[in-house]
């Protein structure tokens, strides 16, 4: 086409054999849609002085628009970097039971806020609280949003335009712009530092509470980094029973949180739910897809006449789980009353994974690609628990001649792939590859190798 005039007609194109077919996959207004913008665009670089598409390529451009409108943003990728619990990567992979409970309970009805016996309004969080009680020991449980909402819930529900505690060592900002601060003043809490950034101790407290009222204590956890060298807290147990004597609730946000022991797989050891609960904190809270390995929840547990407080917020509402949240939720906590987390919980299965089956799937790995060779190397937890803690793996690595354009071009892989670097060259650590990623993964390397 050498001139303007050559462009075909938009009722021309929609009324062709291949815009029939736009019709039948994308629907009439969107190929509509993008035969106007197509022709636009050409009308304009024309004028510009770009030449005009043959036919066939012009044909092409609306069909790829059309494909580049609808294809979702959000999408799946293989997660080789060997960070279980991967902020950016959506956190926690959920396992098969959770996956099929939001589906069930989401496909159709049910009786989230319907109580069958009574034939009557029900609660919604009531199917996962009685599992966090029977789990925890708990008095109550609520679910909320995420764990942030949770913490937002709790100070505003308590301390809205009163005093909070908080050492000075727990200022945190945990990602994401969450900061302990921003959240307290959000809630319309007034902050009270005590102790210094690396030391505080429970006379502290103990002066703060002496010198004005103060209506609740707040303990959190820093989560993303490791406080060395010259410092001091006190236990739990002790804030606890100084804050008690005083009549002050005490709130421990966990952060990640584990109903499980991280010791018992050679790592330091993560805050327990339990061990919380056992200190004597009125109101503990902590995420549903870190440590916990479901979906995006905040969990509150605790003291039966605070829960009911937080339950009866305006907040309360706004910062409620849905249906599918609630339903993988509950499977998720069934896998640990079952006694089952560490086969069915993805997470779990990955911090648990035996060593030297590591080291064999990288080995298939070099054999099947026949390049590359295993190097030891690091994984390591994350999801803001257990910083600089790392657990001993086996990679597979491959000396190419630009690590970072062979990872970028993994990256456009469909679907992505994401692995890192290590010693200049490009590494993947099958820890946190799902075996059923195996050819994917293999297929993606292959192809790119050979570019
Ligand atoms: C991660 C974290 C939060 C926020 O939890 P989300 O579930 O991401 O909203 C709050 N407090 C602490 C200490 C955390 O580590």
């Amino acid at each position: 086409m050498s001139d303007l005039r050559h462009l075909p007609s938009v009722d021309k194109l929609i009324q062709s054999s291949t815009g029939i077919d736009w019709i039948a996959e994308f629907g009439r207004p969107l190929a509509i849609d993008a035969i106007r913008v197509t022709l636009d665009d050409l009308r304009a670089g024309f004028n510009d002085g770009v030449p005009l598409p043959s036919q066939s390529d012009l044909l092409q451009m609306i069909t790829n628009k059309l494909q580049y409108w609808v294809v979702p943003t959000l999408q799946s990728v293989v997660n080789a970097s060997g960070v279980i619990i991967h902020t950016n990567l959506g956190r926690a992979p959920m396992s098969k039971a959770a996956l099929q409970a939001a589906q069930q309970v989401s496909s159709g009805y049910s009786n989230l806020e319907y109580d069958l016996g009574k034939g009557q309004r029900g609660s919604r969080t009531v199917h996962a609280e009685n599992l966090l009680i029977k789990l925890t020991g708990a008095e109550a449980g609520l679910v909320v949003n995420n764990n942030a909402a949770a913490v937002l819930l709790a100070l505003s529900t308590i301390a809205n335009r009163r005093r909070v505690v908080i050492a000075r060592s727990q200022l945190v900002e945990i990602g994401g712009g969450f900061r302990i601060p921003d959240v307290m003043k959000q809630s319309g809490a007034k902050l009270v530092e005590i102790g210094t950034t690396n030391r505080v101790h429970l006379r502290d407290y103990q002066q703060a509470f002496d010198e004005q009222p103060i209506k609740l204590v707040m303990r959190a956890h820093r989560s993303n980094f490791a406080l060395v060298g010259f410092t001091t807290e006190p236990e739990l147990r002790e804030i606890v029973s100084a804050a008690h004597a005083a009549e002050i609730p005490v709130l421990d946000d966990l952060g990640s949180g584990t109903l499980l022991d991280t010791s018992e797989f050679g790592l330091a050891r993560e805050p327990m739910v339990s061990e919380s609960l056992d200190a004597g904190a009125d109101l503990v809270c902590f995420s549903g897809d870190k440590l916990l390995g479901g979906p995006q929840a905040g969990i509150i547990i605790g003291r039966g006449e605070l829960i009911a407080k937080l339950k009866k917020h305006p907040l309360a509402r706004a910062v409620r789980s849905d249906k599918m949240a609630l339903a993988s939720l509950s499977a998720t906590l069934t896998h640990y009353l079952k006694d089952e987390a560490l086969r069915e919980i993805p997470i779990w299965h990955m911090i648990s994974a035996d060593q030297l089956e590591l080291q064999e799937r990288a080995q298939d790995w070099v054999t099947t690609l026949k390049s590359g060779k295993v190097i030891p190397g690091e994984s390591t937890v994350g999801g803001g628990s257990l910083p600089g803690e790392s657990m001993p793996t086996s990679l597979l690595a491959l000396d190419v001649s630009h690590p970072d354009r062979f990872l970028k071009r993994l990256r456009e892989n469909d679907p992505p792939i994401i692995g890192r670097i290590q010693d200049d060259m490009a590494v993947f650590d099958p820890r946190t590859v799902f075996p059923e990623q195996d050819e994917i993964l293999l297929n993606g390397i292959q192809t790119n190798l050979g570019l």
